[in-house]
């Protein structure tokens, strides 16, 4: 564990990225082929391997609690060691010293037997003695990484993707290889297993095991949409949640796009999903419907949001809140992995695919608990899975055209796809762009929050919102506007447990809260230290899909502002 804690310190303490790699090559070689490959998922930041829905249900107030029973520190002096470092873990280090053991007598073995234990602990009681019982056993410098991994922020610049580049280095593999595989299985720990015995070709996608999805990234207008290829696939952008469904012999799983489990919240889908004539991992959307209107409709995502969060879904929400789940792309057809075919060649498969109409499986699996429900609750028997409709536009006129409809339809707007293009799991590139409203909305996050005014002066309501600069957050405005009071009540005591520096009217908190924002413009400004700022920007929706990693960057709100400048000389 001291070793694991030594290589992460020696990672943070470069921001070369070669650098970060070698140190990181030459740890996990030193490791023995058994221990190596935990190690290589520990030090990308997982607790589990990704694909696992297992979490260990620890929370920062329960580390806290621990650290406090075993230091015997007050509450007071925690905070003041808190916000000083402004995280857990090097703030757990601090508190330590001196009374912790000088070496750690846990082993990456033990650590990952201990958090096995900690998953399936009978409750909380059982866990924070477990807890306790391990910080005692570690070093200052174990404890603060243990810590660490445990929030989820190790913060030492060491991404999945740079632990794969360490593992193909350190064992001389190529690093498509690596990436292909740990792409394919979702587990790096198994990634390095077969990079250490060399076998990498036979990893395999794993029905029901979510791969990562495909992202679309930003368009401003229908023009810069054909900068990047001729030949356009359009849908309509649909406002809802994204979900990849494994479906094979009537058995199915739905997974969300953070690869969670969602099953059980959309049970009306499972028969329709079964029904499917050959095994299949598909890519959709499943929106709230409206079955009245002839052909069916999309219903905004506040109608969708009420089925959301739920585990078990009752009937009359079933009744109440009807969904469909609108399918736009097929990566595994048929015991065949077709993700490197032409998206136009995955569109003939997906037509194929639903030639024929479905009719509602009642297999072992999919019809016992779900058909008669379902036969009450959906008179019409129209199915819930749909293929998206999709036109092809070759012309930004013709785009302009296909917008307006899509927004008549009651969609964001339209995505627009390269024909040409494979699959690429878990990227956000070039191939898929998304053009929503006027001007692009921004994913931003909470750098820091000040109580309201009047009405809200006892809510954390004023949001200052960032971008990201490469490692760092750059601030691009303050939004009032937007969030219902339930949220924000709920966000004030999210911000006043997770805040960093308290200056009284202002509280820099951790940046972890990601927004949606649109605003009318972006502005040159000295105000933030970006030297841009948002004009009228207001708060779409929270993103808690959303990781600080996914947040927009500095780069994109120059280029908005560019853009809108040579809009400007034109039009004038
Ligand atoms: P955003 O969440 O704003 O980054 O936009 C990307 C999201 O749009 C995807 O993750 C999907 O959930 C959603 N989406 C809606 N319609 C489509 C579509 N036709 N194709 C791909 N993604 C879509």
């Amino acid at each position: 564990m001291d070793t694991f804690a030594a290589t992460c310190e020696a990672a943070a303490a470069t921001t070369k990225k070669t650098e970060k790699t070698r140190i990181v090559a030459d740890y996990l070689r030193s490791l023995g082929p058994t221990t190596a490959p935990r190690a290589a998922q520990f030090l990308a930041g997982q607790v589990f391997p990704v694909w696992e829905e297992r979490t260990l249900q620890l929370g920062g107030a329960q580390l806290w609690r621990a650290i406090a029973a075993i230091t015997g520190k007050s509450e007071r002096e925690l905070s003041a060691t808190y916000r000083r470092y402004g995280d857990l873990g090097s703030a757990a280090a601090d508190v330590l010293r001196g009374i912790a053991p000088k070496l750690s007598e846990l082993s990456i073995a033990d650590l990952e037997a201990v958090f096995d234990n900690l998953a399936s602990a009978r409750d909380t009681v059982a866990r924070m003695a477990e807890l306790q019982e391990i910080l005692s056993r570690l070093s200052p410098l174990g404890a603060k990484y243990f810590v660490k991994l445990i929030t989820g922020d190790m913060r030492i610049g060491l991404k999945e993707s740079l632990v794969e580049e360490a593992v193909a280095k350190a064992w001389g593999r190529s690093i498509e290889q690596v990436q292909r595989a740990n792409m394919l299985l979702g587990d790096l720990a198994e990634t390095t297993r077969l990079a250490i015995e060399n076998r990498l070709s036979e990893a395999r996608l794993r029905l029901f095991h979510p791969i990562g999805f495909m992202l679309a990234s930003p368009a401003a207008d229908s023009a810069e949409a054909f900068e990047y290829f001729e030949h356009a696939r359009v849908e309509d952008k649909y406002d809802g949640i994204r979900a990849q469904a494994h479906t094979v012999d009537q058995r199915v799983r739905i997974f969300s796009r953070t690869r969670d489990d969602i099953t059980e919240s959309f049970p009306e889908l499972v028969p329709w999903l079964a029904a499917l004539p050959r095994s299949a991992v598909l890519d959709g959307e499943i929106l709230a419907w409206d079955f009245d209107e002839p052909g069916g409709r999309a219903l905004p995502f506040s109608s969708l949001q009420k089925r959301l969060g739920r585990k078990r879904v009752s009937r009359t929400l079933l009744r109440d809140i009807p969904v469909a789940y609108v399918v736009f792309d097929v990566l595994h057809l048929g015991g065949e992995l077709i993700i490197d075919e032409t998206l136009r060649v995955r569109n003939e498969r997906l037509n194929l695919l639903f030639a024929t109409p479905l009719v509602p499986a009642t297999g072992e699996h999919a019809g016992d608990r779900q058909s008669p429900l379902f036969a009450e609750e959906n008179p019409h028997d129209s199915p819930r899975v749909l293929r998206a409709p999709a036109w092809e536009a070759n012309s930004p006129a013709e785009l302009d055209r296909l917008f307006e409809q899509a927004q008549a339809r009651g969609n964001e707007g339209l995505m627009i796809k390269d024909l040409n293009s494979p699959y690429l799991p878990g990227r956000r590139g070039r191939s898929w762009l998304k053009l929503k409203r006027e001007l692009a909305t921004l994913d931003v996050i909470v750098t820091a929050v000040e109580y309201g005014h009047g009405k809200r002066a006892k809510v954390l309501s004023d949001y200052t919102f960032a971008v990201r600069d490469g490692h760092r957050l750059r601030n691009v405005g303050k939004a009032y506007t937007g969030l219902t009071d339930v949220e924000i009540a709920k966000m004030t005591q999210w911000f006043l447990a997770h805040t960093l520096t308290d200056h009284g009217w202002v509280r820099e908190v951790e940046p972890k809260i990601v927004l949606e924002v649109a605003f009318n413009a972006v502005m040159e400004s000295d105000r933030h230290d970006s030297g841009y700022a948002l004009r009228f920007p207001r708060i779409v929706r929270l993103r808690d899909d959303k990781s600080a990693d996914e947040i927009d960057t500095i780069d994109r709100v120059r280029e908005i502002f560019e853009r809108q400048k040579r809009r400007g000389s034109a039009a004038s």
